[in-house]
């Protein structure tokens, strides 16, 4: 498979080079091999990225939501036509397994694409009588939009970024992160063969400075990131000083509580969803496991047996169905947390270690005993390193899921369903779940609330997102005025 690809960025509807950017190794973390090399975007590339959507998205705006809206759809199946070898992509610049890849990222980026295209024709104002005198309202667009991506969905977030981008009638300049920099330009290259003109969808490739650069370009009106809260904390800063229309999807420490009534094959299958899918690189994962003392034993003995069904291998081998961490420093920060967790006195359940064999590979980890105090209860680990707390009652867990300064996602498990709806209405979370765990379809608006974000993507939400009202007043009679 050719995983270098033609050139590093991806500009006005073509690759473009600028080999005078600093180069970036693009590792596969199952092996640690350089399977291929780009450029980081020089000003050059940005200049030509942004005044290539600042010309083209003019015209795109003109054109009626059916006409943009069939592109985005054409685009869709030819990434669903094209999954196997788009999974592949996948699978070499994250190491997620083939089998999570064929099922979750290319094609979720598919139905998003397939979304908003269906969306795009639909999108209108209102009309608003006053009497004789009347207000209609515009949609319009914002114009030109930078996404700035994570490295643990990167087909997935170029396009939850750039299909309601798109449809809305702006353009895209989407930076991916660096230590994942293929899948975006496959998403640009589709794009254009499904007949999206040029310039509407760019790639740049490169570090934080890069995003920087573009967020701070005046000819950008909008920034929708998705990373860690410090980041956010300061591309949302550099928005504001703009006033640009913002959209953060951050982290999280997320809360699933198990009650005792809970079906506990359920709750062990939520729990091994919201922790160890992807290795645990999920922005949403329920890494605070709050299960009720009466039923905790039960749990973790339940727990232990089905984390024996973790298969580490071959990312590529579709039986394996656990891969290794993004980076070698992704996996030393996990490690970090996790000795920390034994310094901490949390009882080790399983795993704890680095696997031994090729690859950035962590056993799946659960801690039981965990306590609030402990920082492995507090911070964001991003890796395959579950917490369990006790509980012993309903107030007592709510207050204690609340108090983080996190709030993107919350899970209940239990048979009792005014519980479940009860309990859920008082956590502190945008994106959560009743009997089941970490289930993001496009139809649903995602994203968090405190410091886990701002704005929702996915859903009709997410055209407010990407597009603002414009009001227009008519008067049918004379003016009044004082004189
Ligand atoms: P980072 O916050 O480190 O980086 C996110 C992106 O921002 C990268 O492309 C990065 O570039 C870029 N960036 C860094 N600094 C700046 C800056 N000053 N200005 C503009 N752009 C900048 O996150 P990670 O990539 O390490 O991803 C992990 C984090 O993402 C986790 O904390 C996780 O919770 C969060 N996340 C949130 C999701 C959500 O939807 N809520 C989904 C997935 C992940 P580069 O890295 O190339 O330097």
């Amino acid at each position: 498979m050719q995983l270098q690809p033609t050139a590093s960025h991806f500009v006005d509807g073509v690759y473009v080079e600028d080999t005078a950017g600093d180069v970036i190794d693009v590792i596969y973390p199952a092996t640690g091999e350089v399977i291929a090399k780009v450029h980081a975007a020089t000003p050059a590339i940005v200049e030509q990225a942004i005044s290539s959507a600042k010309r083209a998205q003019k015209e795109w705006a003109k054109m009626t939501g059916t006409e943009r809206g069939r592109i985005l759809r054409r685009a869709a199946d030819m990434i669903r036509a094209r999954n196997h070898e788009l999974s592949m992509l996948e699978t070499f610049d994250t190491g997620k397994p083939l089998q999570e890849t064929l099922v979750a990222d290319a094609t979720s980026g598919a139905d998003a694409l397939e979304y908003f295209g269906g969306l795009a024709a639909t999108l209108t104002g209102e009309h608003i009588p006053m009497g004789e005198d009347w207000v209609y309202t515009v949609r319009e667009p914002l114009g030109v939009c930078v996404g700035i991506g994570a490295w643990n969905y990167p087909t997935q977030i170029a396009c939850w970024k750039g299909a309601p981008a798109l449809a809305c009638g702006n353009a895209m300049i989407f930076k991916p992160s660096e230590t994942t920099p293929l899948c975006a330009l496959k998403v640009a290259e589709i794009l254009v063969e499904a007949g999206l003109p040029a310039g509407l969808y760019n790639v740049v490739q490169g570090m934080g400075e890069v995003g920087g650069a573009l967020v701070n370009d005046p000819r950008v009106d909008k920034v929708s990131l998705t990373g860690s809260v410090p980041t956010g904390k300061k591309v949302y800063a550099a928005a504001a000083s703009q006033m640009k229309h913002v959209t953060m999807e951050l982290g999280g420490k997320s809360p699933l509580i198990v009650f005792e009534d809970a079906d506990i094959e359920n709750a062990v299958g939520g729990a091994i969803n919201g922790n160890f899918y992807s290795s645990g690189q999920v922005c949403s994962n329920g890494t605070r496991v709050f299960v009720h003392k009466d039923i905790k034993e039960k749990f973790l003995a339940r727990l232990a047996e089905r984390v024996q069904g973790a298969v580490l291998g071959d990312p590529q081998d579709e039986a394996t169905n656990f891969g290794p961490m993004v980076s070698e420093r992704q996996m030393n920060i996990v490690l970090g947390y996790i000795e920390q967790g034994k310094k901490e006195g949390a009882r080790l359940i399983c795993g704890g270690e680095r696997v031994d064999m090729q690859g950035y590979f962590l056993a799946p980890t659960v801690f039981a005993d965990v306590t609030d105090d402990m920082v492995i209860a507090q911070e964001e680990i991003f890796g395959p390193v579950m917490a369990v707390l006790d509980f012993e009652d309903e107030a007592e867990v709510i207050a204690r899921a609340n108090a983080t300064e996190f709030g993107l996602s919350a899970g209940v498990f239990t048979r009792d369903l005014s519980r479940g709806h009860r309990v859920i209405g008082q956590l502190e979370a945008g994106s959560c779940f009743i009997n089941s765990y970490n289930d993001a379809p496009v139809e649903a608006p995602f994203g968090g609330v405190k410091a886990s974000g701002v704005g929702r993507e996915n859903s009709k939400e997410a055209i407010q997102h990407y597009s603002q009202v414009k009001s227009v007043y008519v008067r049918m009679g004379d003016v009044e005025a004082a004189f």
